[in-house]
């Protein structure tokens, strides 16, 4: 990276050492051309991306309401908290791995259909229902169809 203090496009890291149990990487830089000398850390991004609405709006990833979500159509179903948190954290991982900042409403409503497909067919549909709402109900219908193959 180029020396904070004059610009310079070469600087050369002297030591580098973990730090925070390992989660933060500590480097301490010296400036090939004035010699002045400057740490940078390096961490890794685990912000969650920021969720764009239908309407445009942008909300901060919420995982409490993910939870509540899944939870409401899981409701009565043989699945375990545990299930569901492991599955949560999968969620999240997807949502990060995107490597975006921001994420359509759209795609964090299908990863939790696809998730709860593969965890519980009733609370997919029960999902599904609320969250597509009925612009697609003719789709929604042959989806049906096709879980009772
Ligand atoms: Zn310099």
């Amino acid at each position: 990276m180029h020396c904070p203090f004059c610009s310079a496009q070469d600087t050369k890291v002297i030591d580098s050492r973990l730090v925070t149990d390992g989660h933060q990487i500590r480097r301490r830089r010296e400036c090939v051309d004035c010699h002045e000398r400057f740490t940078t850390f390096e961490f890794a991004e685990l912000v969650m991306p920021r969720v764009v609405k239908r309407d445009g709006t942008r909300d901060p990833f919420n995982e409490d309401k993910m939870r509540a979500g899944m939870q409401r159509a899981l409701e009565k179903r043989p699945v375990s908290t545990e299930q569901i948190e492991e599955c949560i954290v999968k969620l999240k991982s997807a949502l990060r791995a995107t490597g975006e900042r921001e994420v359509s409403s759209e795609m964090v409503g299908n990863l939790i259909m696809d998730a709860l497909k593969e965890l519980d067919k009733v609370a997919y549909v029960r999902f599904a229902s609320v969250y597509r709402s009925f612009e697609d109900i003719r789709e929604f219908g042959e989806e049906i169809a096709r879980l009772g193959d």
